[in-house]
This record gives structure tokens, C-alpha cells and sequence, in this order.
């Protein structure tokens, strides 16, 4: 229980307390008993130094609260509040509070009581005695500054609100349009597309009818200039023969090219027809080999077939249009070896069902970066363009494709400067097997 006369012995040697320094000597004491002297002592320095009052001490480390003005005494009641409350709530606080305005009142007149302590006690606690301390007047008043408060509280939230609702409002309106715009954008997309599908098709069809109309007076100049340089038109000079035969050869590649244009647009137009029979790949080796034999023989090459395995199970496929991817591939490893390269086919059962086809040149490879393009329409790597090598980049394109629609697969290795390696695997027949491989091992040989 608070003595207040311990406090005036303690503190008063001349002046008799006020109510304030009563006040703050029975938190003091409160405290002590709670947190212990020494740890109050570093409270009250603490809230003392922090809100900037000069304080005068007393030999004790305590302050001298007979000297103390209203702001220490002030500060001093807010350090050991804070302390309490984070200590115990504030409903404790409030509490002790009450306890010490009870026993001020047995030594003081309410009224001085409320006068001078009330406005030391911080906001939020004692508060109803506080205004139970109000004129009728001064009640009015602290009403009207509320509403007041409340109004001003009320205009700023209602002004975040109209912002808000603005910002909202341009937000909506700029998504409106972009949907807006994105809609018409959608639409005009779908157009251009429609436009361009239709471009396509007569592209396509531009092609075709192209092609197929080449093809005619292309394979009559063919075996017209083969008539010539058998002989079969009468005995011709070496210079008119070396001619005819560049003639000749230009007019190969004029229909390689014309057939090349005509699968990519069957692809394209899934018109590419595939009737899949049973077939030994040996055999279309050995019979596109030997067609290539000039050209290779040409060029110094040497073609071989690595272990040619006599035991080489058939494949489902179309016959005309694996011709044409070894045709392909081979013809590519021709033209884009050096002179006196060298050329090795293989060809073995793999696990799981497949055939895996290997074709490795030593010729002038492909740079790494356009490695990822190299399946693509009309694509030639940089390296082809400058050796001046003629090429439509369909090849692979139609390689691919058909390679794919057999059910196989096809990759390749290959670093610049340092040749290429094929591989595509393709479906064992699941037929039964009837036909076995004939022997050999070196299948071209030139230089
Ligand atoms: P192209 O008619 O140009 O040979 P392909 O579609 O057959 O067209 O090949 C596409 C490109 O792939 C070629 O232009 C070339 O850059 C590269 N390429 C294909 N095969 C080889 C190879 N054996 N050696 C080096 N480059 C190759």
C-alpha cells in the first residue's frame, strides 16, 4: 500500500509534495517491487533522457522528484507505463494507475487531484475518470473536436476512396481496351492467316503445276542427250562430248531440284502417298551406290560399307521413298566431301525392333550454331552457300518427313570442318523374314 509519508521523508526536507510527485513516487515504488530498484533506476534515466528533460538527481541514482517539473514527472509516469503495459497489459497498468489515484485522494482534495495529476496521466488510461473531470462545457467541446476528428478522418477516407475509385475506373476503361484491341487484333490475325492459307494454296498449286510441267520436257532433254552421247546420233568429237555431258548433268540437277520442289508441297499438302511393302535397304544401297559411282569417282572418293551384315532383317517401307532418302543423304556426302574423302555406310539391328543407318563423310561438316536449322525448308548453312555447292535445302526437309512417317528416326554429328554423321533408325518389318542380305563388303570404290 502507498505510504505517502515515507515518500515526504524520503524526498521532502522543505516543501510539502504536490499530488503529481506523490503520484509518480507510488509508481516508483510499484515498479520497484515488480522489476527491482536497480532495473528502475535505468527506467526512469532512460525515459528521462529520451524525452529531453532536465532532471536533478539525487545521491541515490533516483531522481529528486521534489524538484522534478512537470514534464520529468510526465516523462517518468509514460517510461514506467510503457514498462508495465509491455510487461503485464495495460489493463494491469490501468490498474495500478487507479491504485494510485485511490491513494492520493486520502491525502488530497479530488479536485486538485484531477487538476493536476489527470493531465499527466498518458492517452488511453483513466480515461473515463478523466472525463468525468470535465465542465459540461469542456465535455461539449471535446465532443465537437471528436466529431471534428471523425469528420476529417471521414473526408480523407471518402478522398482515398473517390481515388481509388478513379484509378479503378481508368484501369477498367484502359482494360476495355486493350481487350478492345486485342479482339481486333485477333480478328485482323485470323484474316491474314485465312489470306495467307489461300496465298498457300496457290503457291502450292503455282508449284505443282510448275513442276510437273518441268518434269516432262526435262526427262525428253535427258534422254535426248543420252541418245547423244551414247553415240546412237552419230560419232561425236571429245570437246562436243565434255560439253554435252555438262549439259547433261545441269539437266540432272534441274530435275533433282524440280523433284525435290514436288515432295516438299506433297508434304506440305499431305498429299504424299506411301505404299509399304517389305524391303531389303541393302539392296537400295547397293542400286543408289551405283548410280552415284560417276559422281563419287569424280571427286576421288572412296565409298565403303563398313561390316555389311548378311543378315539384315527387312523394313516396312515404301521402297520409292527410302530410295530417296539414301539418295539424299549419300548424294549430300558426296557433294559436300573434299576431293579424295572418304565415304562409310552402315548399316545394323539395333534392340527394341529397329534398323540403324549410319552415313559419315569427312567433308566440310556443319558450324554448330545452324546445326538446329538444319531440317528445316530451304535451309543451307553458310558453309554450303560458300562452297558454291548447288542445293535447295529441301533435301533433309523431305528426308525428315518421310523418315518420320516410317516410324524412325533421324539425327546427326557433326562439327565444322570435320565432316557429318547421318543416323536414322528405322522399323524391323514384322513380317516373317524371307530374304537375307547378299555378301560383299567394299560396294564403291573410286579414285
Ligand atoms: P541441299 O540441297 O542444300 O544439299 P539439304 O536439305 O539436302 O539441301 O541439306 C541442307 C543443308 O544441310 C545443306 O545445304 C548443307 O548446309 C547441310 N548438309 C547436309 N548434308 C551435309 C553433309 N553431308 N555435309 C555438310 N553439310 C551438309
Amino acid at each position: 500500500m502507498f505510504e505517502f509519508r515515507k515518500h515526504v521523508q524520503k524526498q521532502g526536507k522543505g516543501a510539502a509534495p504536490g499530488p503529481s510527485s506523490a503520484f509518480v513516487f507510488f509508481l516508483i515504488e510499484h515498479a520497484k517491487e515488480t522489476f527491482g530498484s536497480v532495473r528502475v533506476r535505468d527506467i526512469l534515466r532512460t525515459a528521462l533522457t529520451s524525452w529531453g528533460t532536465k532532471t536533478p538527481y539525487l545521491s541515490d541514482g533516483y531522481p529528486d522528484l521534489e524538484r522534478c517539473n512537470n514534464d520529468a514527472i510526465a516523462s517518468m509516469i509514460i517510461g514506467i507505463a510503457n514498462e508495465l503495459t509491455r510487461a503485464f497489459g495495460a489493463t494491469f497498468t490501468e490498474n495500478i494507475f487507479e491504485r494510485a489515484i485511490g491513494a492520493l485522494q486520502v491525502k488530497f482534495a479530488e479536485g486538485q487531484v484531477m487538476a493536476e495529476v489527470m493531465p499527466l496521466v498518458p492517452a488511453g488510461f483513466l480515461e473515463e475518470r478523466k472525463i468525468r473531470t470535465l465542465s459540461k462545457e469542456e465535455l461539449e467541446r471535446k465532443v465537437e473536436e471528436k466529431i471534428r476528428e471523425l469528420r476529417a478522418v471521414n473526408e480523407l477516407l471518402e478522398e482515398k476512396v473517390q481515388e481509388r475509385t478513379s484509378e479503378l475506373k481508368q484501369m477498367l476503361a484502359a482494360n476495355e481496351k486493350a481487350a478492345q484491341l486485342l479482339v481486333r487484333r485477333d480478328f485482323e490475325l485470323t484474316r491474314a492467316n485465312d489470306r495467307l492459307r489461300k496465298l498457300d494454296e496457290v503457291k502450292s498449286n503455282f508449284i505443282s503445276v510448275v513442276a510437273h510441267q518441268l518434269r516432262t520436257p526435262l526427262s525428253g532433254i535427258k534422254w535426248t542427250l543420252n541418245l547423244l552421247l551414247n553415240g546412237d546420233l552419230g560419232v561425236l568429237t571429245t570437246e562436243q562430248k565434255t560439253f554435252l555431258f555438262k549439259a547433261y548433268e545441269s539437266n540432272d540437277r534441274m530435275i533433282s531440284l524440280v523433284n525435290d520442289m514436288l515432295g516438299a508441297d506433297r508434304i506440305e499438302s499431305g498429299k504424299m502417298r506411301y505404299s509399304f511393302q517389305p524391303i531389303q535397304l541393302l539392296d537400295v544401297i547397293d542400286n543408289v551406290l551405283y548410280e552415284l559411282l560417276p559422281q563419287a569417282n569424280a571427286r576421288s572418293l572412296t565409298i565403303s560399307f563398313g561390316d555389311r551384315p548378311s543378315d539384315l532383317p527387312k523394313v516396312d517401307a515404301d521402297p520409292e521413298r527410302i530410295r530417296a532418302v539414301f539418295q539424299n543423304l549419300i548424294e549430300n556426302a558426296v557433294k559436300y566431301s573434299r576431293n579424295g574423302g572418304t565415304i562409310l555406310i552402315g548399316a545394323r539391328k539395333e534392340p527394341h525392333g529397329m534398323l540403324l543407318v549410319s552415313i559419315k563423310d569427312d567433308g566440310i561438316g556443319i558450324p554448330k550454331e545452324q546445326q538446329k536449322n538444319i531440317f528445316n525448308r530451304f535451309f543451307r548453312a553458310s558453309n554450303a552457300v560458300k562452297a558454291e555447292t548447288d542445293g535447295s535445302g529441301l533435301g533433309l526437309y523431305i528426308v525428315k518427313n518421310i523418315i518420320e512417317r516410317h516410324g524412325g528416326k533421324i539425327w546427326f554429328q557433326s562439327a565444322e570442318g570435320d565432316g557429318v554423321t547421318f543416323y536414322f533408325t528405322l522399323p524391323v518389318s514384322k513380317q516373317p523374314a524371307s530374304n537375307i542380305a547378299s555378301e560383299g563388303s567394299t560396294v564403291g570404290n573410286a579414285g
